[in-house]
């Protein structure tokens, strides 16, 4: 025996392919080898339907779900055990619904998460040959696509450290700098806490969906070195009383035992919604888990290292028990990048790909306004992939073209804004008029930033900061102010078509502005009386003036607004040939700086 098994050895070796052919010979065999054994009936696992239905018949104590794997063992009353597997990507009590299993029934067992489960042998066996097929037909569409779709990276695994770093991520450098004391702290926590610094516990990123808000938080991990880990607000909000909170609970364990390390919360207003807002299931759950989330935050002193990092896009549903001090009380934006950011995010993006000689990143970058860093990945990748379906060497110029037409008209991404040329021309001329008018008024603080990005339901936004710190306003500031406000209307009143709901929120700013003035400050003709904000239905139902002097109030209001309306008007008709310039080099540049705006005007 021990002799024929030589020679078969010997055989191989003399041939050309041989190694190779014994490899394959011998991997077939281990593989046949265990799908004999897995197909062994008796070690079927427990199809889910038999669990639900275990679970209906009351004869299911306990149920251990490990989520990272899948993995359930279910604990009968009659002391037997059994595991299986289920659909990852949903969560398991779902599941149990689709099968007709109770909330009451689900109730009366112990429900409870855990971390990764190890199998009996021949289960693990089965899961490895399943891993590697998976890892076979990866690795295959990889080969397939040329190349294309280099950038695949291994798949992050939960408590990993990132091997993202702030290299990678791009055109959201102001961003990106408010971030980087959290990287000091996680990398010198002891440092922090022996000098009695103040250390972070907990911020929120602000943006769009799609902005880099997740890749950024991995960044932060990836920079100090710490393990992160990830969790969405979305999966929290359970049919099932208790699931959320128990996992917020299994979830701040878990990353107190690896500190310091970073707590990502994707979407955290599905969890933290602003409490006994409208109506309907789900919502004691949610109060449980916000609850949960509260309790953890509190639990821990922020010198463990522990930084939670909140994601969402309105700050305005969060229920205001999450922005209290010693929570989330950082707020960073994450805007939408500019056409410089949005060249940079290019250039990340195509780091390990060929170019031919005809691509102009620029270009690029120009004809994708309102597009978020998402977008221009998936771009960058579309690009790559017409590029190998067409045979070309390197991504071409038309391989870009294409792929930006696709995103711009929908075929890529959903959620995306993308402006038409005409609503960006008129955003342009918008912000130009703010910014005209705030300049060649006296008493207005200085313009410090001038924007035509959307951001949230805003089109675009000027920004004034005064020089100082100021404690007092005086009336001259409030009517520039005003004045200021409403530029941005008449600017499209003298330069575009039509008027449009962009100045919605202007007008609405003006008007308390204004309302201020004349019932609070005792700044206009109806003297100094001034009188509360009616609250509630109090206030509804007793108005606190008579009409003679509500209507004095009112005609004091709208005097004012109507006498700052005219003097931008007067502004803007003077100013054309600037509101010219500043209009166009909003819609080369997108984003004008205080410096760039001052060399423009003068
Ligand atoms: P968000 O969490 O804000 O919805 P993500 O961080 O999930 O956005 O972004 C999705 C992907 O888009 C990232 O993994 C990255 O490839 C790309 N991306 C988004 N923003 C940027 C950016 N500023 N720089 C580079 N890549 C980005
Ligand atoms: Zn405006």
């Amino acid at each position: 025996m021990k002799q024929s098994v030589t020679q078969i050895l010997d055989f191989f070796k003399k041939h050309k392919y041989g190694k190779m052919t014994l490899a394959l010979i011998v991997t077939g065999a281990i593989i046949a080898g265990a799908l004999f054994l897995t197909a062994k009936p008796d070690e079927e696992p427990v199809p889910l339907s038999e669990v639900a239905e275990a679970i209906s018949a009351g004869q299911v104590n306990r149920i251990e779900d490990s989520p990272d794997t899948g993995i359930l063992t279910i604990y009968y009353k009659d002391k037997s055990q059994d595991t299986t597997r289920r659909d990852k990507t949903a969560p398991f009590l779902e599941q149990m619904k689709y099968l007709g299993v109770s909330e009451t029934q689900m109730a009366q067992l112990q429900y409870e998460l855990v971390e990764q489960k190890s199998m009996s042998g021949d289960k693990v066996i089965n899961i490895a040959i399943s891993v590697a097929m998976l890892g076979l037909l990866g690795f295959a569409l990889v080969r397939m696509n040329g190349g294309a779709m280099a950038g695949i990276r291994k798949k992050y695994t939960e408590g990993d450290i990132p091997n993202t770093t702030f290299k990678d991520v791009a055109g959201i450098d102001e961003s990106r700098e408010e971030l980087i004391d959290i990287v000091t702290f996680l990398k010198n926590k002891e440092m922090y806490a022996r000098m009695g610094a103040r250390m972070p516990r907990g911020v929120l990123l602000v943006g769009d969906p799609g902005t880099g808000k997740t890749l950024l938080a991995k960044a932060i991990a990836g920079e100090a070195g710490v393990p992160f880990f990830t969790t969405s607000g979305s999966e929290f909000v359970e049919v099932f009383v208790g699931v959320g909170a128990s996992r917020v609970r299994s979830l701040f364990k878990k990353a107190r035992s690896k500190a310091p390390c970073i707590i990502f919360i994707d979407e955290i207003d599905a969890a933290g919604r602003k409490r006994n807002a409208g109506s309907g299931g789900g919502e004691m759950e949610q109060d449980q888990t916000l609850n949960q989330l509260l309790v953890e935050m509190d639990g821990f002193a922020a010198a463990e290292g522990v930084v939670v990092l909140g994601a969402t896009n309105r700050v305005d549903v969060l229920d205001p028990a999450l922005t209290r001090p010693g929570r989330f009380d950082r707020h960073v934006n994450v805007p939408r990048p500019d056409i410089k950011g949005r060249l940079s995010i290019l250039e990340v993006h195509v780091k390990d790909r060929r170019l031919a000689p005809d691509v102009n990143l620029l270009d690029v970058a120009k004809s994708t306004p309102g597009l978020v860093g998402a977008d221009l990945a998936n771009i960058v990748n579309e690009a790559a992939i017409l590029a190998v379906r067409s045979g070309h060497e390197a991504i071409t110029k038309a391989d870009f073209q294409e792929a930006v037409e696709k995103a711009l008209t929908g075929g890529v991404q959903q959620k995306s804004r993308v402006m038409k040329e005409d609503e960006r021309r008129t955003i342009a001329y918008h912000e130009a008029g703010h910014a005209v008018v705030m300049h060649e008024t006296p008493h207005s603080d200085p313009v410090y930033k001038i924007t035509i990005i959307p951001r949230g339901q805003m089109g675009g936004f000027t920004m004034a900061l005064p020089e100082q710190d100021r404690l007092l306003m005086s009336r001259n500031q409030i009517l520039a102010r005003i004045t200021g406000l409403m530029g941005g209307r008449v600017a499209e009143e003298l330069f575009c078509d039509d008027i449009t709901s962009g100045a919605g929120h202007d007008l609405k700013v003006a008007t308390q502005l204004a309302e201020e003035m004349v019932m609070r400050l005792g700044m206009s003709d109806t003297g100094l009386r001034v009188f509360n904000k009616p609250e509630g239905f109090e206030g509804m139902a007793a108005p606190r003036t008579g009409q003679k002097t509500f209507e004095e109030l009112d005609h004091a209001i709208k005097q004012i607004l109507d006498q700052c309306y005219a003097e931008a008007k007067r502004i803007v008709s003077e100013k054309r040939e600037t509101m010219e310039r500043v209009t166009q080099s909003l819609l080369k540049q997108e984003t004008l700086s205080r410096e760039e705006f001052v060399a423009i005007m003068q």
